[in-house]
């Protein structure tokens, strides 16, 4: 099925039977603020179960008028309040974000595009950001003290970037000191360098800094970890296993050295033989929404679409990657249809919102998403225009809502890690 309306609207249309096909939760389609009143929950409609964690932040209740307003109403405020704010505002919109939201984006990227776009801007006093906790922090990490981020929905976070904590991280590493000591070899390589996804907390960030490790983004997950086995004689990969192990084996690196952390058991469930021959220790991590994506699905695919191109993202899991023509970020995905000849067809392993975008930009390909059940990222999901309108409108009020700020201890560090990627060989392309 191609799918070429907004994904809000085919969800309702399949949740209320005037659209055939499957959507992974009915209450996709509920205001997200119905959720803001319910006890923890990454609600609406996650795709597995994802709860907050204790301590993330929580959204307060939406107030009445913007949950009661029309769509016609709120569309009217968010660009009333855009024209008067002028360069005094700039709204973030991540690839995988609601196209009744990206409307009024005046950047759309993946997250580390749009936080170097926030950066450039140094005129706007207030960055919107239509994406997740995370990405807001770094648009926090890279702007300048004068600027204030703001997060329409604080309920927004990313499951996968909540499956590493600073105290689990903490306490891993204290293990492997423990095991390895921190002395460097007689290469001058020390035990383990510590390298963070983009999609992690600033203070997993900021640890990296502190202990010599490095961020990487999955458009450069391969040079980054170049930088890390020069300078360490194996890495730390947390949040996610997935781009880890993808990026890993594709440079050589054998499975059977890349066990898996877990953090909840005594050395993350391995014995010190295993550890001790490791290259890359993955943390027990993963993204709810490219997990869905199967092997089989790629095969019907080219059953049923003879020649078609499959891109997957480097977050899915290593079957799929390995079964796919293609892997990249979702910057090299917008890339390779961009530059692919007109009648090409695409079964693209990524986020909903992004892949059915794509579709409508490109009327002279065919493009459709390989999961045929309509899942969008349930997180990002919860920004609603009514949240934005509310952000905006007391931004004329000269109130600053929700915003995001990182406290200094764990910005110097973080930003570190974040400097060390940037200098990394080769030039880096963004990607998140
Ligand atoms: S798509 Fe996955 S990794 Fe990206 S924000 Fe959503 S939950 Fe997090």
């Amino acid at each position: 099925m191609t799918l070429t309306a907004s994904v809000d609207t085919t969800l309702t249309e399949i949740i209320s039977g005037t659209t055939p096909g499957a959507a992974c939760s009915p209450d996709l389609v509920a205001k997200p603020w119905v959720f803001d009143l319910q006890p923890p929950s990454y609600g609406p409609g996650s795709s597995m179960g994802d709860v907050i964690p204790a301590g993330s932040p929580r959204q307060g209740t939406l107030p009445a008028f913007y949950r009661e307003a029309s769509s016609e109403e709120l569309d009217r405020r968010i660009r009333s309040a855009k024209e008067t704010l002028g360069d005094r505002l700039v709204i973030l919109g991540h690839f995988y974000q609601r196209d009744e939201v990206v409307a009024y984006a005046d950047y759309v990227g993946d997250s580390f595009q749009l936080a170097t776009a926030a950066k450039a801007r140094t005129d706007a006093e207030a960055i919107v950001f239509c994406g997740v906790h995370f990405m807001a922090e770094t648009a926090d990490l890279l702007s300048t003290p004068e600027q204030s981020v703001i997060l329409p929905n604080l309920a927004a976070g990313c499951s996968m970037a909540d499956m590493a904590n600073i105290d689990q991280v903490e306490e891993c590493w204290e293990q492997l000191t423990e095991l390895f000591g921190s002395e460097a070899d007689a290469t001058g390589r020390v035990p383990v360098i510590p390298v963070t996804y983009m999609n992690s907390s600033a203070a997993l960030k900021g640890f990296c800094g502190r202990n010599g490790g490095i961020v990487c983004t999955s458009s450069n997950a391969e040079t980054v970890l170049k930088w890390a086995f020069e300078r360490g004689q194996r890495v730390l990969f947390f949040p996610d296993q997935h781009l880890g192990r993808n990026t890993a084996k594709a440079m050589g690196v054998p499975l059977e050295q890349m066990p898996m952390w877990n953090p909840n058991k005594p050395f993350g469930g391995n014995d010190a033989l295993a550890l001790q021959s490791s290259q890359v220790i993955l943390w027990h991590g993963f993204c709810s929404v490219h997990k869905r994506f199967t092997v089989d699905q790629i095969e019907r695919a080219r059953a049923e679409h003879p020649g078609v191109r499959v891109i997957v993202h480097p977050e899915c899991p290593m079957p799929v990657v390995d079964a796919a023509d293609e892997y990249g970020s979702t910057d090299y995905i917008r890339k390779a249809i961009e530059a692919a000849p007109a009648g090409t067809t695409f079964a693209i392993g990524t986020e909903i919102n992004l892949v059915q975008r794509l579709a409508a930009e490109h009327p002279e390909h065919t493009i459709f998403c390989l999961d045929p059940v309509v899942c969008p990222c349930s997180t990002m999901y919860r920004i609603h225009p009514g949240y934005l309108a509310w952000v905006l409108d007391s931004l004329l009020d000269g109130v600053v809502l929700n915003q995001i700020s990182v406290s200094d201890d764990v910005a110097a560090p973080a930003r570190l890690a974040l400097e060390r990627m940037l200098a990394a060989k080769p030039p880096i392309a963004a990607g998140a």
